[in-house]
Parts: C-alpha cells; sequence; structure tokens
C-alpha cells in the first residue's frame, strides 16, 4: 500500500488557507445525524470534542481517568510556544517553522509543521479568550519566554502549571457542550479496541472501569487522542496512567505506527533514586533558561557543589555550545549530560546527575524575579528531595519524557484505516526526530481547535446517508468477544509474578538497551531480552480480582501487555535505522565531536509499520521532501 500523505497543492505559506477554503463542507442539519466518538480529553481530545460539537456534531468522548480534567495534559509545566513576535525580537512565522523542523533533526514533514505554525497564533487567541491566565509582563501584555533550540521568547506561560490552565480553558468548552447535550462524557471507560467495518473505523469497544462492564459504541468517525507511550520505558515523567493500548489496538486493525523508536529523554527530571522508584519527575525545562548547567571538572569528584570553586567547574553546555548555551535542545542537552557522567564527572552519590545552577540568577535577578519566574518549580523540588534550591544548585538528570512516534497520519490527521483520526501526542506527525519544548501543547491544540473541525468535514460529508451505526453487526460482535476473551486470559493465568514485576523489567531492557542511545548490538540483545518477557509473562503474570469489578491490576496487565509488543516494535524501528537523527542516537553513528549523524541519502523517510500478523510488521516509507527548508547538519555551536 502507497502512503498518500495527502498534502494539498500550492506554495507552502498558502496551502492551509486554500486548502481549508476547498474542504467539503457538512451542512448543520446533517452535522446534528453525524456521530463522533473522541477517545482521551487532554488537551488534544478535550479541544477536539469541544470543537467537534460546537459545529453541530453529536460527539461521545471518553478517558480513564474520573474526570476529563485528570488527563496527562495538566502535568505540562513550561509553556507553549506561538509566533506572536510580541518581543519584537525577529519571530515569525517561518521562524517557528524553521526551528521545528531543524529541531526534529529533518525528520517531519514540512507541509504539517508550517500548518503547525500558522494556527500557533490563533491558538493563544483563543486560549485568552476562554480565561487561560498567562504571565503576562508590566505593561499588561503576555509575557514570553525561551525555551531549548531557539533563539527568540516565544513560549507563552502561566507560571509553572501552563497544561493545568490550558487544559481548564479546554475543559470548560468539553463542560459546556456536556451541559447541553451535545456531547457524552464517558469518564473512567477505558477503550479496548476499535471495530472496523467495510474498511472504515465505525466504533469501538470500551470497558467501564468501575463494573467492568463490556461496551459497544458505534459512531461515523473515531478520533484518537490518547496521549504518548513513554511509559514503555516503566520510568518516565508520564502520567502513571499513560499507555499504548488504544493506538496499539488500531495499529493491529491496520492503522500503520510511524517512527516508533523515536522517543525524547528530556535533560531536566530528577535523577532516580531507587530500585522501587516507579515515577520521575520533571522539572521544567524554562529553568535552563536562567539556570546553569555544569559538573565539576575533576573525575570522581565527591564534594558538595557549594565546596567546588568555580574555576573547577565545568559549564559544558555553555562551552560547547557557545550560540544556544544551556538553552541546547533537549537531545543535544541530554546527550551532554550523559556524556559527561559516562566520563565519571557526575554528581552526587550515584553520579548519575549534573548541576542546574541559579546562583547567577539570583544575583543578577533578585531572589524575589526568580521566585515569580519559577516558585513552584522550587517548591516542588524542594518537597521532594529536602534541598532549597535558592541556596543549592538542583540535581537533575535525563528521563524518558515523550513519543515522538504514533499513528501515521496524513495532512487531514487521518491513519490508514478511513474514519480513524489520531491526534496530539498519540500520531507521529510534526516533530520529527525531536521535539522542542513547549510545542506538544502547540500541536495537541492546534490539531483539536483548528486542524481535526476542518479536515474531518472531508470525511464526513460522504457520512451523511449511512444511518445510525448497527453495533450488532459481527465486526462488533467480533471485536467484543476478542476483549472479553483477553480479559479472561489474563485473570486464568494464576501465574505468580505480578504486572509491576514484568512492567519494570521491559522498562530497564528498553532504557539500558534501546533508551539514550542504542547500537546494533544493544538492540539485538533487546530483541531476545523482550521476546523472553513476552514468554514469561504469558506463562507467570498473576492478575488478582475479578472482571466485573474495579480492578487496576487487570487494567494494568492490558496495558503491560501492550507495552511488550511495542517495545519489540520499537526495537525493530530502532534497528533498522542505521543512522543518528534527534532522539534515536545509534553509537555507531555519530560525527567527530559526538554529535548525531544522520544518513539523508538513504533514511530520510517516515517509517511506517503496518502489522502483519504473530508480532510480525511491515515497513513501508513515507519519503521526506525539503523544499523549503535545506537540510543541514545540526548546528547549536
Ligand atoms: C511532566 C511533563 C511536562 C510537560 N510539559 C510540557 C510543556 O511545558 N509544554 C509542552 O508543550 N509539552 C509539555 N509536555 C508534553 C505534553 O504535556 C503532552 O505531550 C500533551 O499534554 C499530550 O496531550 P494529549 O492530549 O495528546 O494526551 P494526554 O493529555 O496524555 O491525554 C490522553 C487522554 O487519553 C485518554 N486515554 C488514553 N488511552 C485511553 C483508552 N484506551 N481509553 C480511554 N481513554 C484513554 C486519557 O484518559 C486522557 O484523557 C510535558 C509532558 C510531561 C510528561
Amino acid at each position: 500500500m502507497a502512503l498518500q500523505s495527502k498534502v494539498p497543492p500550492g506554495a507552502l505559506d498558502q496551502k492551509w488557507t486554500q486548502y481549508r477554503s476547498t474542504i467539503k463542507l457538512v451542512s448543520p442539519a446533517n452535522k446534528r445525524k453525524l456521530e463522533v466518538i473522541v477517545i482521551g480529553t487532554g488537551l488534544a481530545g478535550a479541544s477536539a470534542a469541544a470543537s467537534l460539537a460546537e459545529l453541530g456534531y453529536k460527539v461521545k468522548a471518553f478517558c480513564f481517568q474520573d474526570s476529563p480534567r485528570r488527563a496527562h495534559s495538566i502535568a505540562a509545566q513550561g509553556g507553549i510556544n506561538a509566533a506572536k513576535n510580541y518581543r519584537n525580537d525577529g519571530d515569525s512565522i517561518y521562524r517557528l517553522f524553521y526551528d521545528t523542523i531543524k529541531g526534529g533533526d529533518y525528520r517531519s514533514r514540512e507541509e504539517n509543521v508550517y500548518r503547525l505554525a500558522e494556527v500557533s497564533v490563533n491558538i493563544i487567541d483563543q486560549c485568552v479568550a476562554q480565561g487561560v491566565p498567562f504571565a503576562r509582563e508590566y505593561g499588561g501584555l503576555l509575557d514570553n519566554r525561551s525555551f531549548g533550540g531557539v533563539q527568540v521568547s516565544r513560549t507563552f506561560y502561566a507560571r509553572g502549571q501552563t497544561g493545568q490552565q490550558l487544559l481548564i480553558g479546554a475543559y470548560q468548552a468539553l463542560e459546556r457542550q456536556i451541559g447541553l447535550g451535545n456531547i457524552k462524557m464517558y469518564s473512567r471507560h477505558e477503550m479496548l479496541d476499535v471495530v472496523i467495518s467495510d474498511g472504515n473505523a465505525n466504533g469501538i469497544i470500551a470497558r467501564d472501569l468501575i463494573t467492568g462492564e463490556i461496551q459497544r459504541h458505534g459512531a461515523h468517525a473515531v478520533v484518537l487522542a490518547t496521549g504518548g507511550y513513554g511509559n514503555v520505558f516503566f520510568l518516565s515523567t508520564n502520567a502513571m496512567g499513560c499507555n499504548v493500548t488504544a493506538i496499539w489496538k488500531a495499529y493491529k486493525k491496520g492503522a500503520f505506527f510511524g517512527n516508533p523508536c523515536f522517543t525524547q529523554i528530556h535533560p531536566t527530571c530528577l535523577p532516580v533514586h531507587g530500585e522501587y522508584q516507579s515515577k520521575l519527575t520533571l522539572m521544567s525545562e524554562s529553568l535552563r533558561n536562567d539556570g546553569r548547567v555544569w559538573v565539576s571538572k575533576t573525575k570522581g569528584d565527591k564534594r558538595k557543589a557549594s565546596e567546588i570553586p568555580e574555576g573547577e567547574r565545568d559549564y559544558y553546555l555553555e562551552r560547547k555550545y557557545p550560540s544556544f548555551g544551556n538553552l541546547v535542545p533537549r537531545d543535544i542537552a541530554s546527550r551532554a549530560a550523559k556524556e559527561v557522567c559516562d566520563e565519571g564527572r557526575g554528581a552526587g552519590p550515584t553520579g548519575l546527575a549534573v548541576y542546574l545552577d541559579f546562583e547567577d540568577a539570583i544575583k543578577r535577578l533578585g531572589q524575589n524575579v526568580v521566585s515569580a519566574r519559577y516558585g513552584n518549580l522550587f517548591e516542588m523540588y524542594e518537597k521532594i528531595t529536602g534541598d532549597d534550591p535558592y541556596k543549592t544548585p538542583m540535581m537533575i538528570y535525563p528521563a524518558v519524557h515523550y513519543t515522538m512516534g504514533g499513528l501515521w497520519v496524513d495532512y487531514n490527521l487521518m491513519t490508514t484505516v478511513p474514519g480513524l483520526y489520531a491526534i496530539g501526542e498519540c500520531n507521529f506527525s510534526d516533530h520529527g526526530a525531536n521535539r522542542l519544548g513547549a510545542s506538544a501543547l502547540m500541536q495537541g491544540l492546534a490539531d483539536g481547535y483548528f486542524v481535526l473541525p476542518y479536515t474531518i468535514g472531508e470525511y464526513l460529508s460522504g457520512e451523511i446517508l449511512s444511518g445510525n451505526v448497527n453495533t450488532n453487526s459481527m465486526e462488533f460482535i467480533e471485536a467484543e468477544e476478542n476483549v472479553r476473551s483477553r480479559i479472561k486470559k489474563l485473570l486464568n493465568n494464576k501465574g505468580g509474578k505480578t504486572v509491576d514485576y514484568f512492567h519494570r523489567m521491559l522498562g530497564k531492557v528498553m532504557w539500558d538497551d534501546c533508551g539514550m542511545a542504542r547500537s546494533r548490538e544493544s538492540l539485538l540483545r533487546a530483541e531476545g531480552e523482550v521476546k523472553k518477557i513476552e514468554q514469561e509473562f504469558w506463562e507467570n503474570v498473576k492478575v488478582p480480582g475479578k472482571e466485573n469489578e474495579f480492578n487496576q491490576e487487570l487494567e494494568k496487565a492490558g496495558r503491560v501487555a501492550d507495552f511488550i509488543e511495542l517495545g519489540a516494535l520499537m526495537i525493530q524501528d530502532a534497528l533498522h535505522r542505521e543512522e543518528s537523527c534527534g532522539g534515536h542516537f545509534r553509537l555507531e553513528y555519530q560525527t567527530p565531536e559526538g554529535e548525531a549523524l544522520r544518513n539523508d541519502d538513504q533514511f530520510m523517510y517516515v517509517a511506517a509499520w503496518e502489522y502483519a500478523g504473530n508480532g510480525n510488521a511491515q515497513m513501508h516509507k513515507e519519503e521526506l521532501n525539503y523544499e523549503t527548508v535545506h537540510p543541514t547538519q545540526r548546528s547549536y555551536k
């Protein structure tokens, strides 16, 4: 099957405007007859569901939390990008587009990224109108700060709670439509399969997580907005519930999986401190605006930070990357931290940490200014570690944070299954091999508020005569049967090991061998290990409780089983990509200075994997054409 990106013709900066004006419309009277299922109520899902309902479609929204307000988007701290140029520092739509393409190491689709930069401007207006309390400067205008990988200040923020405030905005819009009866909200429901009839997505199978009831839901289109799958690594900055199940089921039903191995490792997280830890905490990247990153110049230096004199400190990011300094992109900063720690110059008892120091910023700006910018992050750090970052530098280390891979989508955000859409972090779109900070929130809201509501009309205009979906069809019955039998299989296994035991094992293999740096050797090792984990899981997992009750171990078991299969695909993808790019760093392919070495001649494509049964996958390529930005070796020096 040849991949059709469906990018419209025309000049890059006119494509979206022209296309938007020609997409097929659905009349208001017909919209009322059409139902859309939206899975997920994070920023992408909540904004999409609210917008579709405002347009007049009938929407059913699902999330597994007790309230849409608890979607993982709430955790986002640092900010959201937009090309408003409020700072008059030379920003523009083109620059945001260019930075995002370069930041993604030339592995994203130009036309989607240009559209993202274009609509970023509308997102801020929409959110302000909704009452999102963005930070303002003394004149009353919205304030901006800078983030890694760029030389302008284009990040809008609400202290260190940007995701939460944006989600409250989207949630209000969602609630308004729930109140009006246009959205039916199913919280505490988990989608466990997508139903496809005559080649088109037309429903889902969901489990009510409180009662265990298995339900069939039909619709004329299904939108997945189910977030990222970073928890395949067990330890990550993601909320504990984040998982891959929804998009994995869609993959197994024919939706291609794009670039599964592209994982972002964030440089600014609290270091791992023990074997039984289950979560890593992110300290927002915004801290690198004013915090300086350093380690001792001496190997094995066990002195406290305050005892290491200025002349014996290595501000390695400022030294290696004078133009961007501490604001290099995440992949570069993460690898640089790994490098100094691997050299034996890491801080703290484990040696797997570097300092993030605010001493200079406090001297320059005063504690009040630093506190106004980052106060809640400093409090959070102190609560977790017991150290006061106003007095002693924070200790940080890279951790898994975001997944650039996800379901492959065309320009309309539709997967390879007609009628099945993927938006937000769960699609592969826009960030290439590395995401720049503050761009995920931008993408989620762009997709939900400004792209999908138009592009879905193209498909739904063909559905107006199809009438109500028959949920008693063979396809629904079979999908429900499959869901039930898998649940039974998990519960009847009666093994001796917990679900977490397998998840932790999988995470360790993925981090050690398919994590911050990979090699052919490590990936082949991981391949074998994951096979063993999968076999042992099905022989020996123990899932207590029953199916017709609230059973969180059962929920976790299904998700971990999917993670194990995903892990194998990630390894396969990482193995085939014999180059380094962005977050995918193959040790065999690096420049003499240790930077990622792309191989554009052979790998300038999206790898889109099609499920081929029995754990096999077949790769399809979407070649990437850079007509406007010309790929060069990425440099931040
Ligand atoms: C700690 C942290 C800080 C971050 N800070 C920033 C930042 O400052 N700026 C930035 O741009 N990005 C940031 N990010 C990234 C950003 O938060 C995420 O990429 C983004 O919020 C994802 O939004 P989403 O709507 O795609 O998915 P989520 O917000 O993850 O929502 C997923 C939704 O899908 C539902 N769901 C999933 N599976 C199922 C299923 N099977 N059945 C039913 N429902 C399901 C969930 O219930 C949830 O409602 C941060 C990420 C982390 C981890």
